[in-house]
């Protein structure tokens, strides 16, 4: 039986959590938000030496007693709800750790462990994109050829989150995705680890984006980067693409959490707002005797719940190991829609001052829309759905 009743400990780890998004990273998120590039040391800081001690999802390895993913995903939401940007600039494993815990070997599991356990905030970041292929990801052309006793990678990788903290400002790890053999297509696919400051590597754009600003977004270039034959991600047996997808079936509820994070934030605004002007919204009234505004209110209300039941169930599937690929798709799906259509009513219910920078709603619309892009785009999600329900491969629906 499905239960979403979540233990003391969750509840606990949750409740620390909104004191930082509240305390610490609401107040901050506007000045990040213009202050494009800039790191949030102070905060990259307190997460490292001190919130991490009681926030286990934020520590690879960490022994946990039940329910990892689930306690992952209520951090990742609650994190959001105070700033996107900022969940961004965790300082935890994120894809890049996502695709290690995936596809890696147990000796790399152990080495990803070992930075985390350092005296300086890590990161890690995933390179798949490149110019030609965001969706098509099996179209990669970075090369990676066997010379020797090394791997010797070229290439250009666009719109790697956290590339610069996690290859300039620490000592933290890339996973490239690149290609032994263009011939073979999609069987072709490997993913391998760049540590930082690995000669041939190089960033050479930070991308100005329109929302989650205070997340780093870079262009990266190898040029005969040249890595032990160990890095390679898991054996030469590891089938490439299904580990990329597989690293998306933990991703995408994570990145849903998100966009459900900024969707609550929004409306919890908007319901603060509504009651400093004496406007109660009346529940378990019909439908027809409602005001607009409540309709409006109770309408984003139950889609964002919708959206969080999915972003349960797909996490709830990791944590007991069985596939979740439709599931994942599902919740990706339905929070970018409700995250995009809830800001944007913040903002048309708050009027003028919804537009003003004033407050964060334009903020939220802005940075909300990318849980509608990464981890796969709406309309891809949807095809992997279609293909699930309808029992197509990807080469019957495309
Ligand atoms: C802020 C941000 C952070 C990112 N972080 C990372 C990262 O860390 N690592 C990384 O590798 N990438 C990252 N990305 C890249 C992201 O994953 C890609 O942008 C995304 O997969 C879409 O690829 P694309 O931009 O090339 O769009 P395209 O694939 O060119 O798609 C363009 C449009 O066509 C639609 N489309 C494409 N194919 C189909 C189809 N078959 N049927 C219907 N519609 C289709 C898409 O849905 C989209 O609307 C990031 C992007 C952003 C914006």
């Amino acid at each position: 039986m499905i239960s979403f009743e979540n233990s003391k400990r969750i509840l606990d780890q949750v409740q620390y959590a909104e004191s930082i998004a509240r305390e610490q990273i609401r107040p901050q998120a506007r000045y990040y938000d213009d202050h494009e590039h800039e790191l949030p040391w102070e905060y990259a800081n307190f997460i490292w030496h001190t919130a991490r001690k009681t926030l286990d999802s934020l520590r690879p390895g960490a022994v946990f007693p039940e329910e990892p993913f689930m306690l992952q995903i209520h951090i990742n939401e609650m994190f959001s709800w105070g700033d996107f940007g900022f969940f961004m600039c965790l300082p935890f494993p994120a894809l890049g750790g996502n695709a290690i815990e995936v596809s890696g070997t147990e000796e790399q599991k152990a080495r990803l462990r070992e930075k985390f356990q350092g005296d300086k905030p890590t990161w890690t970041c995933m390179a798949l994109t490149e110019a030609h292929c965001g969706s098509d990801s099996s179209a990669i052309r970075t090369r990676a050829v066997k010379d020797g006793d090394s791997w010797v990678l070229n290439g250009e990788k666009l719109f790697v989150t956290s590339a610069r903290k996690a290859l300039i400002e620490s000592e933290g790890v890339m996973v490239v995705w690149a290609t032994i053999d263009p011939s073979a297509g999609r069987a072709g696919m490997k993913p391998f680890l760049v540590e930082a400051k690995t000669p041939g590597v190089k960033i050479t754009k930070l991308e100005k984006k329109l929302g989650i600003r205070a997340s780093d977004t870079a262009v990266v270039i190898l040029e005969d980067c040249r890595i032990p034959l160990e890095n390679m991600l898991g054996s030469h047996m590891t089938k490439g693409f299904k580990g990329a997808m597989a690293t998306f079936d933990s991703a995408r509820p994570t990145a849903a959490a998100n966009g459900v994070g900024v969707a609550r934030a929004t409306l919890d605004f908007l319901k603060e707002q509504l009651a400093l002007n004496g406007i109660k919204i009346r529940y378990g009234v019909p439908r027809n005797l409602l005001t607009s505004i409540e309709r409006d209110i109770v309408d984003m209300e139950a889609q964002l719940r919708a959206a969080w039941l999915l972003v349960l169930k797909a996490a709830w599937l990791v944590d007991r190991r069985k596939p979740n690929t439709l599931e994942s798709s599902m919740c990706k799906v339905k929070a970018g829609d409700i995250v995009t259509k809830i800001t944007q009513k913040g903002i048309e219910i708050m009027g003028s001052m919804g537009y003003s920078r004033r407050l964060l709603l334009e903020k939220w619309m802005r940075d909300g829309k990318v849980s509608d892009l990464f981890e796969g785009t709406g309309q891809i999600n949807r095809l992997v759905i279609a293909r699930r329900i309808l029992q197509y491969s990807s080469k019957e629906l495309k």
